[in-house]
């Protein structure tokens, strides 16, 4: 552990100051196993200090035009991207994730993220009928909600929360966030920039802390009436159950257990390093990896012997060396739990083809302590086994056989998750087919993680309750009215 002198110790962000917090969370760094950071351990009083600043501030935030509010968020974007290295950096060392992934992704997408939702806010339009023969004319208006209370995950950490605070605020709405407490940083590094964006005091407070205490405030607090919340199915029954007594308007995006069908017909020269990409970018923790690889028979050895030797080109290491594709995963306990889940598949009778508990993983002498695990392939496994069922969120994917169409559907749809599917195929009629007939919010086709933030975004089943995207956050962020005049 690092002298407390070295650590870096946040605040909670509260009507527009940074305000101490009475108590502390140890925050590692995964790929030292290091504190490195100190977490505010928010509870009910700080998250009513939060609820109050965000009231105050709601009749002047609401009332800006849309314009107003675009020009600001558009000014965040700017502040964000001309401080992107910092903010890759500071993602990747509080995450695991790699400084590549951290530079491309995470944050160019949380910079996008405001200019989005900036621009959307400019083009909705509501509805208008007519009832001529009764004299009458029926149109819709849209207010912003109030306070929106927002939770989100620690793998993609200000990518995620970004795409709830855009929206939210371009509404009109005035927010209290709450990070995940094993990746507040690149959070509180944004408050530094709200006021320099023109952001009035109290439009954005973010509470640091643990979901049972910080979050749970603010699911239960009465002034908060809506929760859009992103993280596991768990949690998200547990805010179901506690928020039911206000009837809040609840976002909820969940886990996966996504598919792959790679049929007969496919591009093996694209899908292989797609599917490779797909089941392990980001050390596999993004909701939409794939872990259930299903491959039509007549290709099967011949994709499982080059998806293997795909996979073990992918280098684990120090997060912050740029050559590194897979860096480490979030914590100790989660380590155990996917490295757990590998073990169980070998008690079945599984084989393990490359990874975890086969190969062996050398480190830098500065990561020995960190929590790394190699990219991991399962085959000879049965659809029933845990690690076909069970979201694993980590560098492990299973690959099995099919036979027919109509089987590998069925056998797709056979886990209680419905995110994210990929068929691969060049027969068109078939991908679409196919496509119909998941059970998945998501469906892409010879290609993977291509977004139009524009659509829908959200899973079926147990992968959650709403949509995201241009005109669902629009609707979720907003509360509809119908009103008809006689003239
Ligand atoms: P989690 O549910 O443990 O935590 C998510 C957030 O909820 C954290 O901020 C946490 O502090 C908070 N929280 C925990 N208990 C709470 C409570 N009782 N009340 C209120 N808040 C509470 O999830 P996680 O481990 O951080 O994230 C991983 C999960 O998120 C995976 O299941 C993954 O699939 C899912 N996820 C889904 C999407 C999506 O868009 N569908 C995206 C990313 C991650």
């Amino acid at each position: 552990m690092s002298s407390s002198k070295t650590l870096l110790v946040l605040e909670n962000f509260i009507a527009g100051k940074f305000v101490p917090c009475s108590s502390y969370i140890d925050s590692y760094n995964p790929s030292t196993g290091d504190v490195y950071c100190r977490v505010p351990d928010s509870g009910k009083e700080e998250v009513e200090a939060a609820v109050r600043a965000a009231k105050d501030a709601f009749p002047v935030w609401s009332s800006k035009s849309p314009l107003e509010r675009s020009q600001i968020l558009n000014k965040l974007a700017d502040l964000i991207e001309h401080d992107l290295e910092a903010f890759a950096q500071a993602e990747s060392k509080d995450q695991g994730k790699t400084i590549t992934f951290a530079r491309t992704v995470d944050i160019p997408r949380a910079v996008y993220n405001f200019r989005f939702f900036a621009s959307s806010i400019l083009h909705h339009t509501t509805e208008c009928t007519e009832m001529v023969a009764m004299g009458c004319l029926h149109y819709t208006s849209r207010t912003p909600v109030g306070i929106a209370g927002l939770i989100s995950p620690w793998n993609l950490p200000l990518y995620l929360l970004t795409w709830k605070i855009a929206p939210a605020i371009a509404c009109g709405n005035t927010v209290v966030a709450k990070p995940s407490e094993m990746t507040s940083v690149t959070a509180w590094m944004m408050c530094k920039l709200f006021e320099k964006a023109g952001i009035p005091h109290g439009v954005v407070n973010m509470v640091f802390g643990m979901g049972s205490k910080a979050g749970e405030a603010i699911v239960c607090h009465p002034d908060v009436p809506l929760i859009s919340f992103t993280g596991s199915m768990l949690t998200a029954q547990c805010i179901t159950e506690k928020s039911a007594p206000h009837c809040k308007k609840l976002s909820l995006e969940l886990g996966g257990k996504n598919p792959a069908l790679i049929f007969d017909d496919a591009d093996l020269n694209q899908c292989i390093p797609a599917t490779v990409r797909s089941s392990f970018a980001n050390q596999g923790e993004i909701c939409l990896c794939t872990s259930r690889i299903f491959v039509q028979k007549g290709i099967y050895n011949e994709f499982l012997k080059r998806f293997v030797a795909e996979t073990k080109k992918w280098k684990v290491g120090n997060p912050s060396d740029p050559a590194v594709d897979v860096g480490a995963l979030i914590s100790k306990e989660h380590l155990e739990k996917v490295r757990n889940y590998v073990k169980k598949a070998q008690a079945e009778g599984a084989r393990i083809l490359c990874g975890e508990g086969v190969d062996s993983l050398v480190l830098p002498a500065g990561n020995q302590k960190g929590y790394f695990m190699l990219p991991t392939v399962i085959t000879e496994i049965k659809d029933e086994s845990c690690c076909m069922q069970e979201e694993i969120f980590g560098p492990v994917t299973c690959v099995v056989a099919f036979d027919t169409e109509e089987e590998v559907i069925e056998r797709a749809n056979g886990v209680k998750y419905g995110l994210a599917a990929t068929v691969w195929s060049s027969n068109v009629s078939r991908v679409h087919r196919v496509a119909q007939r998941l059970q998945s919010g998501l469906v892409w086709t010879n290609c993977w993680l291509v977004r139009d933030l524009n659509l829908p975004f959200g899973g079926m089943k147990a992968s959650g309750v709403g949509r995201e995207g241009a005109k669902d956050s629009y609707e979720f962020f907003t509360e509809v009215k119908t009103i008809t005049i006689k003239h």
